[in-house]
């Protein structure tokens, strides 16, 4: 693709289409089996897309990305969304998005070199390690894990875990109280870490609704244990970390919700694929039925409007920046999450034993896809923060 012109997004759109449906969606039984196992495939994948010049469509060109602008990434995550691992081969995958951008935006030009580069030509993975077992990670304010300054070096001790991509990866962002007493807002920073790092102590690959994948797929559980990294690894200024998480979570939560929309669209073609085709009494099929016929209807209009409102959000950040749409990032948050699980439910209950399990595609997208409501902060913190900016006006 030309440096400065991408071509009409819904032919953008419709080539990434025929990619996932020839090339990623026949690999779905496989994935299902050993995800991790799958990655040396995907890798050639990823190579192909590379080659066709649809790789890292989202990221900023200073960072080597294509600088595709949020709303027309919304209409491509959405064809990427399609598969699980649609994101990945393309290289605008979570957490390493989120990460990049976050690098572009407050690295050094020392962590760019060494950490943002290699991340947006994929040829590292990152994770970002802030959630923590025991502490409520709703609310980040509360976290315990301590980056003590020694000299010119920080150690950092503490228990993380829900490291999403952990297993494989080469670098962290870690999140670490750099000062208890400052203000809730000011009390933590953020780390750059290689996992290399003898501190860095990996416990296990997490088993989430029975599923423990390792490689790009994990959720692991990490101890940090007098790890030890030098000054020019914090990323951005001491007390900065809540600032930069905010930063990170705005695209991150967008990005979300257009890789459900994905999601959901997919569902809806399995559940009419199914419904026309099965048998439920002599000549009439599952799609006769009006019970069937609205759920379809009802997921045609959970899916309608949430894309609606997730472009006209996308638009909005790209606009005026995503501290001018935290309340509706957050609407859009609980929102297309909730429509997401609606659209699989339906899916599912129309599928019958089939939708239990996974020769249908709907069986993972229910399992993972449950955790949309939590990951990111939960549903309840986003209509409180939500109501909150709301009764501002009135009081
Ligand atoms: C699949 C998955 C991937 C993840 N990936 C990452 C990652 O890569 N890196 C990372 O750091 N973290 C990650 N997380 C962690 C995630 O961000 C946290 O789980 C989330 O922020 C919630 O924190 P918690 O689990 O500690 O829940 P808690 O804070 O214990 O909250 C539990 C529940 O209490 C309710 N609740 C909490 N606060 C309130 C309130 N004020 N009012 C009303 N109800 C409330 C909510 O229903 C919430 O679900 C991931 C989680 C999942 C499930």
């Amino acid at each position: 693709m030309a440096a400065d012109a991408h071509p009409p997004i819904e032919e953008l759109a419709a080539r990434i289409r025929a990619f996932v449906d020839r090339e990623l969606i026949p690999l779905e039984a496989e994935f299902l089996k050993n995800a991790a196992a799958l990655e040396p495939v995907l890798e050639a994948k990823r190579e192909e897309v590379r080659k066709l010049g649809l790789w890292a469509l989202a990221l900023p060109r200073e960072a080597g990305g294509q600088g595709l602008p949020l709303a027309q990434f919304a209409r491509v995550s959405e064809e990427l969304g399609r598969t699980p691992t649609g994101h990945y081969v393309f290289g605008v995958q979570a957490p390493d998005i989120g990460n990049a951008e976050l690098l572009h935006l407050a690295g050094t030009p020392e962590q760019k070199e060494q950490y943002l580069k290699p991340l947006v030509a994929g040829r590292v993975r990152s994770c970002f390690a802030m959630t923590e077992p025991h502490t409520a990670g709703a609310n980040p304010v509360l976290l315990s894990t301590r980056a003590v300054r020694e000299g010119d070096e920080y150690v950092i001790d503490g228990h993380k875990w829900f490291c999403s991509s952990a297993d494989g990866a080469t670098f962290a962002i870690i999140m670490a109280v750099t000062d208890p007493d400052a203000p809730p807002y000011q009390r933590a920073s953020m780390f750059l870490a290689d996992t290399s790092n003898p501190g860095w102590k990996f416990v296990r690959n997490i088993p989430v609704m029975g599923e423990a994948h390792g490689g790009y797929f994990s959720h692991a559980e990490i101890r940090l244990e007098k790890l030890r990294v030098p000054v020019s690894a914090r990323l951005g200024p001491e007390g900065a970390g809540f600032l930069l998480a905010q930063e990170r979570l705005g695209p991150g939560r967008i990005h979300h919700c257009m890789r459900w929309l994905g999601i959901c669209a997919r569902a809806q073609e399995e559940l009419c694929k199914r419904a026309v085709r099965r048998e439920i009494a002599p000549g009439k099929r599952l799609a006769d039925t009006q019970l069937v016929q609205s759920w379809i209807a009802e997921n045609a209009a959970d899916i309608a409007c949430s894309r609606a409102l997730v472009m006209q959000v996308a638009e909005h950040a790209e606009k005026h920046g995503f501290k001018a749409a935290r309340e509706e990032v957050g609407i859009i948050k609980f929102q297309v999450a909730g429509a997401l699980q609606r659209v699989l439910d339906r899916t599912l209950q129309a599928h019958g034993a089939l939708g239990m399990t996974d020769d249908a595609f709907v069986a993972f997208a229910f399992r993972h896809e449950r955790a949309a409501r939590i990951y990111d902060g939960p549903d309840e913190v986003h209509k409180l923060s939500v109501a909150k900016q709301i009764l501002k006006r009135y009081r």
